[in-house]
């Protein structure tokens, strides 16, 4: 066991009153499980696995003080004794772990998507549908007495302290800010006003709770929304925050309705780390970097440099939760890496189905998808080393099952090798990495370059085959289509064929953004994308000197003039995910991508490709043609309907169903697949 390549992330962390284990926060996530008691048991699992990974200290989902705070009509609230041993039962779970746990207060203000929702004034939010009350002099107060109660409720619930969330763009960072805050009494005004109600509760928590309880305030250093503050006054609400009481400040990026992005993908790795070293050079208390860091080396990097003292992570633990255990014991190549991606988490709860994980469907789902150790040793092969195939692998492998795995190709990772090629979808190679060395040490055999027959599999004896041998790319039939100047996906991002100057992309899915993307890239920028020519293109202000951290966005250069095609007439883009499609449409649009909707193809020709669009005939004198028309399934070795003999046969992933081609489903249906063999 080895604990020197991470020296500053393991080292326990003093609070003068407690001792955290180390320095890893798994940070707040909202599951959906917390919104109903019947599912506190679900929830305790799956803090309880995270604990026993050796996470230092865990914050729960939003519980909300009272009614009108609540993100969804009936959401987790915690205002009554009545629903103390729920809560117990996770706090039970986590200290019987070793671990520390608080439980995050959230007021979601005029974020709330329901009829009771208050705020500093009545503005509505641009994402929100209802329009918030102004809080009343009294309203102000029996909020306050709200945060109490609810601290006071999770004190004895066995907390070991709280997180008062304070950024995000939710009540308290409303108040805060002028954008949301246009009060003329003494919440309103200056920022002395602004902060009042943040302070109060902190203060007030303080007082009702004594010095032995863990306060953690998440603070909204960069607010990255016009009529956001500046840096002097999130120093000064900072400073004000820990005179009043708080053990601990957690550092918040971006309100939701910020038009900036801080976790997707392409946000680099631990972009905003250094504004929590500016914040920490001011106060006398710890600090905790936040957002985009999901690997323990940044971690470390983070702390090594001072730049915090703890650093919160919370998707990384939905992806791996033994993430500290691994790292604290030199396997950090065996961690699943949260990639980013969004699909399985925040698109869930924002949609308000229970959170899981793309690359773990274990997440949030502990006590219902269990791999047991299988009664009896089977022979297996899976045909398709892609996310489906991957995961039935290496899951019937760890229950004990003797796999083989072929694909004709000489990798693993099969569309994720596409994926990681786009700019800023580089953290698909961190699945294919923690896959190769998951099937290393399980010792699956693997057959790389091996195109099997159905007959060769019959004639080696397997007692079960899991077909997942995923998709080939949909040729559309246009006119013109086997012209020179075509090309699909695959030739441009796996063959690397040079695209010309001039393109059209026919196809505006997941994969035909993707392509946007990659095309109008301007190669004089290394990938992955720095992090200052990030803020640049997106318009931050790391330093805050303007209100809300905003500066003019510098306009890229892209290489290709670029026209995006679907024949729908629905936006383009608007089946991309809830929480990050709107990045991609965005980076589409500042790179000067023309997205046409309801195009129908005429052919393809010498000229160029011809259109007609709103009853207009059109040419575009394009260069090339890509394709990203989307897949069919390849399962030509599944059996004929009715045969009878032989291994048994399973279809997965894009084998299954390419229309919704889809690496959550794939992985979850190859993890289901295999938990049953
Ligand atoms: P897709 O999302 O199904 O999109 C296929 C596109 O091709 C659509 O725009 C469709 O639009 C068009 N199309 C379908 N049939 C056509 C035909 N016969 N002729 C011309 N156009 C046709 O598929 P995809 O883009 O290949 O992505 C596959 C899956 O990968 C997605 O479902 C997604 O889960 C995943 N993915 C997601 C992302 C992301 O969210 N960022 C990125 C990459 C991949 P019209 O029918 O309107 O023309
Ligand atoms: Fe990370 Fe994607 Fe899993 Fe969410 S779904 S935790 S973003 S890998």
């Amino acid at each position: 066991m080895t604990t020197t390549a991470y020296p500053n992330l393991l080292a326990p962390l003093d609070l003068g009153f407690t001792t955290l284990r180390n320095r890893v926060i798994m940070g707040s996530m909202h599951t959906g499980l917390e919104d109903r008691f019947y599912n506190y048991g679900k929830l305790a699992a799956f803090y309880r696995e995270r604990a026993r990974g050796g996470v230092g200290l865990i914050v729960t989902g939003g519980i909300s003080p009272n009614r009108q705070g609540w993100l969804l009509p009936f959401g987790g609230t915690l205002n009554s004794v009545f629903d103390v041993p729920n809560h117990r039962r996770v706090t039970r779970a986590v200290h019987e772990e070793g671990g520390k746990i608080l439980m995050q207060i959230l007021h979601a203000g005029r974020y709330g998507y329901q009829p009771f929702v208050v705020s500093a004034s009545a503005i509505r939010s641009p994402i929100s549908r209802f329009k918030p009350k102004a809080l009343t002099e009294a309203g102000i107060a029996s909020t306050i007495r709200a945060y109490v109660r609810c601290a006071k409720l999770a004190r004895s619930a066995g907390y070991d302290g709280v997180e008062i969330m304070g950024s995000e763009g939710y009540l308290l960072n409303q108040f805060l800010c002028a954008r949301a805050n246009r009060r003329t009494d003494g919440w309103g005004g200056p920022i002395e006003n602004r902060m009042r109600l943040a302070v109060e509760v902190v203060r007030r928590i303080r007082a009702a709770l004594g010095p032995d309880f863990i306060l953690m305030y998440r603070h909204s250093v960069l607010d990255l929304v016009e009529g956001g503050n500046t840096w002097d006054e999130i120093v000064l609400v900072a400073k004000a925050l820990g005179a009043a009481g708080a053990t601990i400040l957690n550092t918040g990026y971006g309100w939701h309705e910020a038009r900036i992005p801080t976790i997707v993908t392409s946000v680099p790795r631990a972009a905003f780390a250094d504004i929590a070293g500016r914040l920490r050079k001011e106060v006398g208390i710890p600090v905790v970097a936040s957002n985009r860091i999901n690997m323990p080396g940044e971690a470390e990097n983070i702390l090594a440099r001072g730049d915090a003292d703890l650093v919160s992570m919370a998707r990384p633990f939905l992806a791996d939760p033994d993430f500290v255990v691994k790292a604290a014991t030199g396997r950090a190549d065996q961690i699943n890496t949260c990639i980013a991606c969004n699909q399985a988490c925040l698109d869930h709860t924002f949609s308000n189905r229970r959170a899981t994980c793309l690359v773990n469907p274990r997440a949030c789902h502990e006590t219902e998808l269990v791999y047991r150790k299988a009664a009896a040793t089977r022979r297996i092969a899976v045909v398709g080393a892609g996310p489906a195939g991957l995961s039935a692998a290496t899951v019937a492998a760890e229950r004990g099952h003797r796999v083989t795995l072929f694909d004709a190709s000489a990798r693993i990772g099969g569309q994720f090798n596409i994926a990681m090629r786009v700019p800023g979808k580089e953290e698909f190679a961190e699945t294919i990495r923690y896959f190769g060395r998951r099937l290393e040490l399980l010792g699956v055999d693997i057959r790389l370059n091996c195109l099997i027959t159905r007959e060769e599999l019959l004639a080696q004896g397997f007692d079960e085959v899991v077909v997942a041998t995923g998709i080939r790319t949909r040729q559309p039939a246009i006119p013109g289509i086997d012209h020179p100047m075509v090309l699909s996906y695959l030739d441009v991002l796996r063959e690397g064929r040079p695209v010309g100057r001039r393109v059209a992309i026919i196809g505006a899915g997941g994969i035909g953004f993707d392509m946007g993307e990659f095309l109008v890239h301007d190669p004089k920028v290394p990938l992955p994308v720095p992090a200052g020519h990030w803020m640049q293109e997106w318009g931050v202000d790391p330093l805050g000197a303007t209100a809300g951290g905003l500066a003019p966005p510098v306009a890229p250069q892209p290489p290709r003039q670029v026209w995006l095609l679907q024949r729908k007439s629905t936006r383009p883009g608007a089946g991309l995910g809830k929480t990050s499609g709107w990045v991609h449409r965005a980076t589409l649009a500042r790179n000067g991508v023309t997205m046409l909707a309801g195009v129908q193809y005429e052919r393809i020709d010498d000229a160029g490709l011809h259109i007609t669009v709103g009853g207009e005939q059109r040419l575009l004198e394009v260069d090339n043609v890509v394709i990203c028309a989307g897949q069919e399934s390849l399962a030509e070795l599944m059996p004929a309907e009715g045969a009878t003999g032989g291994p048994r046969f399973y279809k997965i992933g894009g084998a299954a169903l390419a229309s919704e081609l889809d690496a959550k489903r794939a992985i979850r249906e190859g993890a289901e697949l295999a938990a049953r063999l």
